[in-house]
């Protein structure tokens, strides 16, 4: 069991992601926006942050930008959770420095299993996830 925040903006993805990792034993938290992402972290100190990367005001990079910055809570794992996927997307998010990357639509079939091994690839010294 995880304790998993999950931030997103559009609210048929966060219950969608919500749903499918609370049916499968994990803790869920959402917030709405970066602002509310970045002090939901520190409040609640997850395991993994699911983070969208197109959001309003703060976006996903900006929030990754802020955490890392942030000596209380900058190792958390972050996944960047993304609807453009063009090609270089997920490579432009892992330099960013997200831990992992998630394209949607969410596929409900692989969804848990997909953060899950992301979850424990970023658990292991070194984080698997970023190579
Ligand atoms: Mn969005």
């Amino acid at each position: 069991m995880a304790r998993i925040l999950i931030v997103e903006d559009n609210p048929a993805n966060l219950e969608l992601a919500a749903y499918l990792l609370g049916a499968a034993g994990h803790q869920t938290f959402a917030a709405r926006d970066g602002d509310e992402g970045l002090r939901a972290v520190a409040d609640l100190r997850p395991d993994v942050v699911l983070c969208d990367l197109q959001m309003p005001k703060v976006d996903g990079y900006e929030l990754l930008r802020r955490l890392r910055a942030d000596p209380r809570v900058g190792a958390t794992p972050v996944v960047a959770i993304t609807a453009f996927s063009m090609p270089g997307d997920r490579e432009r998010a892992l330099q960013a420095g997200f831990d992992g990357y998630l394209s949607k639509p969410i596929e409900p079939e692989t969804f848990v299993a997909d953060v899950e091994r992301l979850l424990s690839a970023a658990a292991r010294p070194g984080g698997a996830a970023r190579a």
